[in-house]
């Protein structure tokens, strides 16, 4: 069997990630599976432990890079982020096409240990639109989304690391996009 695609998925924070990621997920033509990220940050309102994020104390979290049981990891807006390894490599073996929505230097530390990695960046139409959606999420405060404005605007500058980059103006078009793009890796992968 072939071994499944690594896709790095990124995108600022508020760009709707999230939302492209319910839509694609089920599309069982794409094969993908969800690697769920160990985070020391607080548990947001309706977040599932093990399903969103493994949510765990910064003692675990320095644990895990002491043990190389994280394939990268990277500190964002003072929290901790970082890919399980074992999960990845286990789904990759299956076949499966292991999707890692991470931030972008998680992503070059990636591309530096599987340059055959997929990469897509998800931008939004603008950064007032994109004020707004984190506004309308409404599940942070106004410094945290102020700050996370601040580094968007830093991120956006910095993409060049992925292959492709995909607005997320109209979601239905966004989605398809993202489809053709895997759809296509995958039919490479299987000529080669
Ligand atoms: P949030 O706190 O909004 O869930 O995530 C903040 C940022 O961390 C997002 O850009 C998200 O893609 C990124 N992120 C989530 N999990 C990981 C991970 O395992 N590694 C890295 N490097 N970034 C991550």
């Amino acid at each position: 069997m072939k071994k499944g695609l690594l896709i790095v998925f990124s995108g600022v924070s508020g760009v709707g990630k999230g939302t492209l990621l319910d839509r694609l997920m089920p599309m069982e033509d794409l094969n993908l599976a969800y690697s769920v990220s160990m985070t020391t940050r607080a548990p947001r309102e309706g977040e599932v432990e093990g399903e969103d994020y493994f949510f765990v104390s910064k003692k675990r979290f320095v644990e895990a890079i002491k043990n190389d049981e994280l394939l990268e990891h990277a500190r964002f807006v003072g929290n901790d982020y970082g890919t399980p390894r074992a999960y990845v490599e286990q789904q990759r073996e299956l076949g499966k096409n292991v999707i890692l929505e991470i931030e972008i230097r998680g992503a070059k530390q990636i591309m530096e240990k599987c340059p055959d990695a997929l990469s897509i960046y998800i931008v939004p139409p603008s950064l007032e639109e994109l004020e707004r959606r984190l506004r309308a999420r409404g599940t942070e405060d106004d410094e945290t989304i102020m700050k996370r404005i601040s580094k968007a605007k830093k991120e956006l500058k910095d993409t060049d690391t992925y292959e492709h980059i995909v607005c997320n103006d109209d979601l239905d078009v966004a989605v398809e996009e993202i489809r053709q793009i895997i759809l296509d890796e995958i039919d490479k992968q299987e000529e080669n």
